[in-house]
């Protein structure tokens, strides 16, 4: 038995920072395995193998996946990093642009799924822990108790599921299950039934050994029907064995003193170099360069990120001296609408609607204030990238924005930002006031925020150890 000795893990994403990002779960799923791998655990991380992957790999195996009535090719190619990365591909899923949002996504990871438990045996891993994220992956958490249940190689294996965003749940056509091979008696609201839908997220809230997602604040959250997004009852019922674990960041990817990505570089004793990034920053995005505070927002946009609290309030936001940076990509609505404000307020607003990971960091790095004021945040690592690189946060208190950012007026010896509770645009508003005006009126403890910011630690060695914590849990679980 395993008793607290180093473990075998395989980590299962959709997406793996640096191989393909739409938002913070690459960020997790490329940065915590290394942080477990060097704790000496052996840890394999498989994605699929999108087109857009560029890295160079080399071929493992090949091999046929049943996918109800037929059987489709699944090829596994591997890059060797600090530790194995595996890519699932195959001719017909993921040989195309674009990550999700395809009309076959059900019939895509529902191939993943299968390929992912089929390629064990043949790379010859055996875990001890697969740990499932997402709704891409929870299937994999059903497959193991109906379908691989049986079998020796696969009896010893304990599922970890985390939520990374309970919004995003698959729902799909009851057709689905049987590409899975399990019985019809899955489909059953007691498992993965929703409404009608075969629901990919529960079936791993359902049948994962243990559940988690990443913040506590947010695991309570979501067993209300106001965060639980439908599924509140059953994440209520599954109670005992969710838990809450904050997501940390790679220091090494995220770091002012090093970042390859940032126009120069900068740490807590050459703060003027942070500057030359603002003004760089400004000449960059066709704003008139200068001290005024410059608020930066990196964000998906979709109505999860709180934008219309933005937009409700901002000709009075724009009456103040400062600059607006946005960079986003999502809902064609927002996109048009920032798009107009920035043409509105040319001196004043920057709007770069796109995917674009460099400039990322040099708002990141550029910036004052970091905007974040989102209705639903499980963990949020957008300000905990800022802090990372002396960026204060002006936050709306939910998830896990509540549990990283402390509000400065309410907290002098340990503020790390600027927030409010009501999700409210004059909430908002009068936050950024409070922002501007320590800015503005009190540099020296501006200063002192961001020196407090720049010493933070939000690295992975704490959460890397509650994980390893949630995998003993799972593995004990199993064995009684
Ligand atoms: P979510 O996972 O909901 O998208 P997070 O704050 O957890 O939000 O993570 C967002 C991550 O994606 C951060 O690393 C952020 O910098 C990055 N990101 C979001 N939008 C963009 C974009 N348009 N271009 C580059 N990076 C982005």
């Amino acid at each position: 038995m395993h008793h607290k000795g180093k473990l075998k893990i395989l980590y299962v994403s959709a997406e793996v920072s640096p191989f393909a990002k739409t938002g913070g779960l690459a960020d997790v799923a490329g940065s915590l395995p290394k942080a477990l791998a060097a704790g000496g655990n052996d840890v394999r991380v498989v994605m699929p193998g999108y087109k857009a992957i560029k890295s160079p790999m080399k071929y493992v195996v090949d091999f046929p996946v049943k996918m109800g009535d037929n059987v489709k090719t699944c090829i596994i190619r591997e890059t060797e990093a600090s530790l194995p990365f595996y890519f699932v591909d195959s001719y017909d899923y993921f040989d195309r642009d674009g990550i999700y949002c395809h009309f076959d996504d059900a019939e895509r990871f529902a191939f993943f799924c299968n390929s992912v438990l089929e390629m064990l045996p043949k790379i010859n891993f055996q875990p001890d822990i697969i740990h499932c994220n997402d709704w891409h992956t929870g299937p994999i958490c059903m497959l193991i108790k109906e379908r691989y249940n049986n079998i020796s190689f696969y009896s010893g294996i304990s599922s970890v599921y985390t939520i990374h965003n309970l919004e995003y749940q698959g729902n799909f056509p009851r057709e689905v299950t049987s590409l899975f091979n399990v019985g019809g008696e899955v489909f059953i609201p007691d498992k993965v039934e929703y409404y009608g839908m075969f629901n990919f997220m529960k079936a791993g809230i359902v049948y994962a050994d243990i559940i988690n997602t990443v913040s506590s604040s947010y695991a309570k959250e979501i067993q209300t029907p106001q965060y639980g997004e439908g599924l509140d009852g059953l994440l209520r019922k599954r109670g005992k064995d969710l838990y809450g674990i904050v997501n940390g960041i790679s220091y090494e990817d995220f770091n002012p003193s090093t970042d390859k990505r940032i126009y120069k570089n900068y740490d807590i004793k050459s703060l003027e170099a942070k500057k030359e990034n603002k003004y760089a920053l400004q000449e960059e995005m066709g704003l008139p360069a200068g001290d005024m505070p410059v608020i930066g927002l990196v964000s998906r946009l979709s109505g999860q990120k709180g934008l219309d609290l933005i937009i409700e309030r901002i000709d009075d936001i724009m009456k103040h001296d400062l600059q607006f940076i946005l960079l986003g990509t999502g809902d064609p609505y927002y996109e048009s609408i920032f798009t107009g404000i920035k043409n509105r307020y040319p001196e004043k607003m920057s709007a770069f609607i796109g995917f674009n990971a460099v400039l990322a960091q040099k708002i990141y790095a550029g910036c004052d204030m970091f905007l974040m004021p989102s209705r639903f945040e499980p963990c949020g690592l957008g300000q905990i990238i800022s802090l990372r690189y002396g960026t204060i946060p002006i936050v709306r208190s939910t998830g896990g924005l509540a549990e990283t950012i402390i509000d400065y007026d309410e907290d002098r010896e340990n503020g790390n930002g600027f927030s409010f509770t009501e999700f409210s645009p004059d909430e908002l508003y009068i936050t950024i006031e409070r922002a501007l005006s320590l800015y503005n009126r009190k540099p020296e403890e501006w200063k002192m925020l961001v020196e407090r910011a720049l010493t933070r630690d939000f690295s992975w060695n704490r959460s890397a150890e509650k994980y390893m914590e949630l995998y003993y849990i799972a593995i004990e679980k199993k064995l009684v």
